[in-house]
């Protein structure tokens, strides 16, 4: 996927503020933040979106929130409280088509969603 933006970053050919990585996940703040913490948490391996997954991304899948967990901790919003969302397709807001967990924290959050 060359041409993916987030494959760049997981390649070290864009630079991202890195937070968090594994042999499997790393996680970087957002170039546009939505709250005084958002951070984006990715797969190294691309995928799509969340269509694209089968059985054997489970674990993977699980890991991204693992990683949100210790994130949000070492952020310091874990009691205060933090949202995790993963947009899928344009009707949801996807505009980067390379799986993204977004950790968003430090403000209050109004539910539902826009
Ligand atoms: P989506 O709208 O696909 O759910 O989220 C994509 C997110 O990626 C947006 O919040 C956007 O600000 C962020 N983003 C897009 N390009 C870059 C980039 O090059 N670097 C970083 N750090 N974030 C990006
Ligand atoms: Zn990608």
């Amino acid at each position: 996927m060359s041409e993916c933006i987030f494959c760049k970053i997981a390649k070290g050919e864009i630079p991202a503020e890195m937070v968090y990585e594994n042999d499997q996940v790393l996680a970087f703040r957002d170039l546009n933040p939505q709250a005084p913490v958002h951070i984006l948490v990715i797969p190294r391996r691309h995928i799509a979106t969340l269509n694209d997954l089968d059985e054997g991304d489970a674990d993977l899948m699980g890991r991204l929130y693992l990683a949100a967990k210790r994130i949000a901790a070492d952020e310091g919003i874990a009691e205060s409280g933090y949202r995790t969302v993963i947009n899928c397709n344009a009707g949801a807001g996807q505009t980067v088509f390379h799986v993204h967990l977004h950790l968003l924290g430090g403000r209050p959050m109004g539910w539902p969603p826009g």
